[in-house]
């Protein structure tokens, strides 16, 4: 349970150099002051150091949509975590489905990315979601314990209050089907007894991404499992991400 809500806007491959600079200029002349809400942004990789341009000295924070685990070398078209942190980035997403399903990331590269993360000082965002397969024959839960396990392996005791994860089932991924309340409920709540069950002395934070937007934010964050958001399509239009952070401002803290 974090003392605000978390939002957390992921660009995905939208918002080339000179976009993410303006809609970054729009947003800042746009917002209300923030209270009670964290507004977190992943643009690409090459618009980072623009939108950071931009949002330095704001309270809006930026980071990147993935990270490798080393520092320098032989991997190209990978950013490393000194590279993020010194184009701007205070976070990282890690393991997001798109980079599962599309670049073969595995659960044991998304376990070392998030380490090498919280090496450098970024705060790993770690995705995981079952498919709707995997949903329908009951897997849920299996699919969500593998996921995590290995990523666990690497998290210490120490580290574990730097660590969010956010559950997103791939098919409620940019499709228009949010999951049930009731879905998302017994999910988070099934995913905070596995960090405690893990021992660790922090409680777990866990978002929801899944096609969330104005219509559908303020009944999912209301409920006790539920930290704040990873929202992809909706953090790109103004309008729509100007409007959930007013939602998540307005929405009482749980606990
Ligand atoms: C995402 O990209 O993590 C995501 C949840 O996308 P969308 O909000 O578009 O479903």
């Amino acid at each position: 349970m974090r003392s605000k809500h978390l939002l957390v806007g992921n660009w995905k491959m939208n918002l080339g150099p000179t976009q993410a600079r303006s809609f970054a200029e729009a947003l800042l002349s746009g917002i209300q002051s923030v209270t009670r809400t964290d507004v977190w942004i992943a643009p690409p990789a090459i618009s980072l150091c623009h939108a950071a341009d931009v949002l330095s000295g704001s309270p809006i924070v930026l980071g990147g949509q993935n990270v490798h685990w080393a520092t320098n070398g032989a991997f190209t078209g990978e950013t490393s975590p000194a590279f993020l942190r010194e184009a701007g980035a205070r976070f990282s997403l890690v393991g997001h489905s798109e980079r599962r399903i599309y670049f073969g990331e595995t659960s044991d590269t998304v376990a070392q990315r998030t380490k090498a993360a919280l090496n450098e000082g970024l705060t790993p965002i770690v995705c995981i979601g079952e498919t709707e397969g995997e949903r329908v024959s009951g897997k849920t839960e299996r699919v969500l314990e593998e996921q995590l396990a290995p990523v666990f392996e690497q998290v210490s005791n120490d580290d574990s209050a730097r660590v969010v994860l956010a559950y997103e089932p791939v098919w409620a991924i940019g499709t228009g089907r949010v999951a049930s309340l009731s879905e998302i409920q017994s999910t988070h709540a099934f995913i905070l007894a596995l960090w405690a069950s893990r021992g660790y002395q922090h409680e777990g934070v866990v978002l929801y991404g899944g096609s969330v937007n104005p219509q559908n934010f303020g009944s999912i964050l209301a409920l006790k499992e539920v930290d704040g958001a990873l929202v992809g399509g909706a953090s790109i239009k103004l309008d729509q991400w100007l409007q959930l952070i007013a939602i998540a401002e307005h929405t009482p803290l749980a606990g």
